[in-house]
């Protein structure tokens, strides 16, 4: 069977409906998260339920069975994730999985992303296992700058601190399609993929595509790191948020999320959606 985990965060569902669609039985795939009751839905289908904790090894191991191919999503709260994901590791090697694909981060383990330390440590740990892996080092969601739409609309303005960093984002369904690929395809065996849109924008080509969505103009006002700081504190932010947010423009500002390798349109056969496209949906 393919386990799916995360399947009741949005990227994780995504996998499981193409997945579907693209032909594989209901009834080999099993899909998992700690709310099981978001995949109701999903049961009605033909699709197996199971509760699965990256803290339970006994989750996994009632889970997952030799032979299995599981997608290991990252975590979703930054900072101790690996020894999660470690934990799931381990007892999915115990119960003899043949491959896990997991969701890492742009040139994972050498880059300077503030995101970077716990995906590079899961990547070690999974290669370590000796565990036939797949290692899909997903880039920026386009969703991410979802939020900017309704900004744009009331000020004609957004802000940050990314400078003439590029972004080169694409939509979650990219990446899932992506992720549904490899766990069906057993030559990714070894893999490892940099992700990302085709394109890699900048904050004023985002904030001019915001614009022919809400239909005004709408620039982007480039802040110091130390203004982005105070206006995000200023919106109520606790400092560590705000520092996460203005450390990652500096990772943008620096290039860190604007790579394009055409990786993600490879393997999924068609170009990624483009910035518009994704925003408005
Ligand atoms: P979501 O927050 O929508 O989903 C996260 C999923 O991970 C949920 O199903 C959640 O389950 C599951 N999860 C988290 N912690 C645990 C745990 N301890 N045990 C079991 N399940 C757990 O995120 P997305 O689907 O949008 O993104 C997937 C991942 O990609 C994120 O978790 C994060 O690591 C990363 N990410 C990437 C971004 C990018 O731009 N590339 C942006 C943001 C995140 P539950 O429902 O039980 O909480």
């Amino acid at each position: 069977s393919l386990v799916i985990t995360g399947a009741t965060g949005q990227l994780g569902r995504l996998v499981v409906d193409s997945l579907l669609a693209r032909g594989t039985a209901a009834s080999d795939i099993v899909v998992t998260g700690r709310s099981t009751e978001k995949l109701a839905d999903l049961a009605a289908k033909g699709v197996t339920v199971a509760a699965l904790d990256y803290s339970k090894p006994e989750d996994v191991a009632a889970v997952v069975t030799a032979g299995d191919t599981l997608l290991l999503v990252s975590g979703s709260e930054p900072g101790g994730r690996a020894a999660l994901h470690g934990t799931v590791i381990a007892a999915a090697k115990d119960a003899g999985v043949a491959r896990i694909v997991y969701t890492s981060a742009p040139k994972a383990t050498t880059s300077a992303l503030v995101l970077a330390p716990d995906h590079k440590e899961t990547e070690e740990i999974l290669v370590a296992s000796g565990v036939p892996f797949t290692i899909l080092r997903n880039g920026w969601y386009t969703e991410n700058y979802a939020g900017e739409i309704e900004k744009g609309r009331e000020n004609g303005a957004i802000v940050g601190s990314a400078g003439e960093g590029r972004v080169s984002s694409a939509s979650r369904k990219d990446y899932a399609d992506a992720a549904a690929v490899v766990l069906v395809e057993d030559s990714h065996a070894g893999a490892v993929y940099e992700l990302s849109g085709d394109v890699a924008w900048t904050f004023d080509e985002l904030a001019a595509t915001i614009g022919g969505i809400v239909g005004r103009e709408v620039v982007y006002t480039n802040l110091t790191p130390e203004e982005h700081t105070a206006l995000l504190l200023s919106f109520g932010l606790d400092d560590g948020t705000a520092g996460f947010v203005v450390a990652l423009d500096g990772n943008i500002r620096d290039g860190l999320l604007g790579e394009t390798s055409g990786d993600l349109a490879r393997l999924i056969g068609r170009p990624t959606t483009p910035l518009a496209e994704g925003l408005a949906a």
